[in-house]
């Protein structure tokens, strides 16, 4: 039986990608959407017309009634559960002290208490089929830190540690959970950056190019495979050399 994926935030930018990766590589794939329906539909649509199985959920992920439906969702379509790809994010840029307390708690919400509330749910499954794999998709953000994206920074630091104790809990239960660091990938999170601003981050990558939703999409195909079946509680890097 074909393995099975859930995507979140899979309507647009990196999360697309993977959802379309891994449905091209046979998995059967639950690609969740918040506010981006149409976006999710044209995936959902042309996936099919390729002959893969793919539905489309709405949950906004920091909603922990959403988040069960949604996988009340997966198992009744689907059946099991393979694959968790925490990929819903969303950024902030702006000093600090400027920030208010409504959002840091959103970011917060859907970067970090997202991850927790997947997993959580998630896990009720692959415990008991001893077998799972959950992958969240950080930043190189939190490994270093960002000027002016302290928030932001910080909820995908706590992805990373989310991520390695996670690991040590449900290693034994037949699980693996890792985190990808992408650096700079061009989606719509990078849209309110200047031509100046693209070519300095460019420039300031050792490989010379930014990142394409497709080099994080390899990886999460990767890491989901038995190819990494002896990697778990890592942090894999993909950024064109930005951070070493
Ligand atoms: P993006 O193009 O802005 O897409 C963000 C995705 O998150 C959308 O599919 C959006 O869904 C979903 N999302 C936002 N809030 C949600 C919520 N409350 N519930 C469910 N889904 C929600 O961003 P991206 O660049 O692909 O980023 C994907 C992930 O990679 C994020 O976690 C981001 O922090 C991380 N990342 C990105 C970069 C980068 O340079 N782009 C670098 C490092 C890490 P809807 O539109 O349907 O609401």
């Amino acid at each position: 039986m074909n393995k099975v994926a859930l995507v979140t935030g899979g309507s647009r930018g990196i999360g697309r990608q993977v959802a379309i990766q891994l449905a091209r590589e046979g998995y059967r794939v639950l690609i969740n959407y918040n506010k981006s329906k149409s976006e999710a539909q044209d995936t959902c649509q042309l996936l099919r017309s390729e002959g893969c199985q793919v539905e489309i959920f709405k949950a906004d992920v920091s909603k922990q009634d959403q988040v069960k439906a949604m996988f009340e969702f997966c198992i009744d379509r689907f059946g099991h559960i393979d694959v968790l790809v925490n990929n819903s994010g969303i950024s902030y840029e702006g000093l600090l002290t400027d920030m208010e307390e409504e959002d840091w708690d959103r970011i917060m919400d859907i970067n970090l208490k997202s991850v927790f509330l997947c997993s959580k749910e998630v896990l009720a499954y692959m415990v008991s089929n001893h077998h799972g794999n959950i992958i969240n998709i950080s930043s190189m953000w939190g490994q270093v830190g960002a000027s002016c994206e302290v928030a932001y920074s910080a909820s995908k630091a706590g992805m990373i540690g989310f991520t390695k104790a996670l690991a040590k809990e449900v290693g034994p239960s037949g699980i693996r959970v890792n985190a990808i660091a992408p650096g700079v990938i061009m989606t719509d999170m990078m849209k309110d950056f200047g031509q100046a601003d693209i070519d300095y981050l460019r420039d300031e990558t050792p490989i010379m190019r930014l990142g394409q939703p497709e080099d994080i999409a390899n990886l999460v195909s990767f890491l989901a495979s038995d190819r990494a079946d002896f990697i778990t509680g890592q942090v894999l890097a993909s950024n064109g050399g930005f951070v070493i």
